[in-house]
């Protein structure tokens, strides 16, 4: 029965990519093409989700900043690589990948149940276990809002990552501010949605976020990459206009 429905599926998702190869949209992690993506978000974003891999504009943002740059996707560099709190697209791209050692980690591992392949690993952000100058590269997205000693953690993520190494760390910003808005005192979910933005979220980051993440040591790259793009790829990609990359080195 199994078997029957992947061949369907294969046999549908064949058609679609041949139908919508030049009009619609393309996820790079799982290949496929579509007539747009799904729409997702608390506030409905539209052309925002991948259907089959589950996708996120910022993660095919990612992918694509990444590819030109020739670094963690579509190259054979051999690198050690830290995933906090692991994306299930980006994941399920590199987990076999033979040049990367990967360390997907969590400090609740057991909420990964869905994840297929490495286990999680056991860790705290702000303690971690690994020795200093141990990574080539970090992926850390949507953390650091969950973490109330953010400093502690940046400067935790900048002894890990070696000299010349590089990490992509997004975080939700509004750009309306340019003091980054916390309270510690907020601790009800209810309030903490009305106050940040999201039950667990502890601060809600302004423009200043940069300005922290180089108090921790890092050279910081702010990237407003939507704007590099045509309106083509913006569509085909599925790219958020004002969501920005937070590319660092050591
Ligand atoms: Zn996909």
């Amino acid at each position: 029965m199994r078997k029957i429905l992947d061949k369907n599926l294969q046999f549908i998702t064949r058609k679609l990519n041949y139908r919508y190869k030049f009009s619609g949209v393309y996820c790079p992690y799982c290949k496929n093409y579509f007539k747009t993506f799904g729409d997702f978000g608390a506030s409905i974003r539209h052309n925002a989700q991948c259907p089959v891999c589950k996708s996120l504009e910022r993660h095919r943002m990612i992918y694509l900043f990444l590819k030109e740059k020739g670094l963690v996707f579509e190259t054979s560099k051999t690198i050690d690589l830290l995933h906090v709190a692991p994306e299930k697209c980006i994941y399920d791209k590199i987990k076999y990948s033979k040049h990367i050692e990967y360390f997907p980690l969590d400090l609740y591992p057991d909420y990964y149940y869905y994840l297929n392949g490495p286990d999680l690993i056991k860790g705290d952000i702000t303690d971690l276990q690994f020795e200093d100058e141990k990574f080539d590269f970090i992926f850390c997205n949507h953390v650091l809002e969950h973490i109330p000693d953010d400093t502690k953690a940046m400067s935790e993520l900048f002894r890990v990552l070696k000299k010349d190494g590089n990490a992509v760390l997004l975080v939700p910003i509004d750009k309306q501010l340019s003091e980054t808005y916390e309270d510690f005192s907020i601790t009800d979910p209810i309030e903490r949605e009305k106050a940040f933005g999201q039950d667990d979220h502890v601060r809600l980051y302004g423009k200043d976020y940069v300005d922290r993440l180089a108090a921790a040591g890092f050279k910081v790259s702010a990237i407003d990459y939507w704007n590099t793009l045509s309106q083509r790829d913006r569509f085909k990609y599925g790219i958020l206009e004002n969501e920005w990359i937070y590319f660092v080195e050591k």
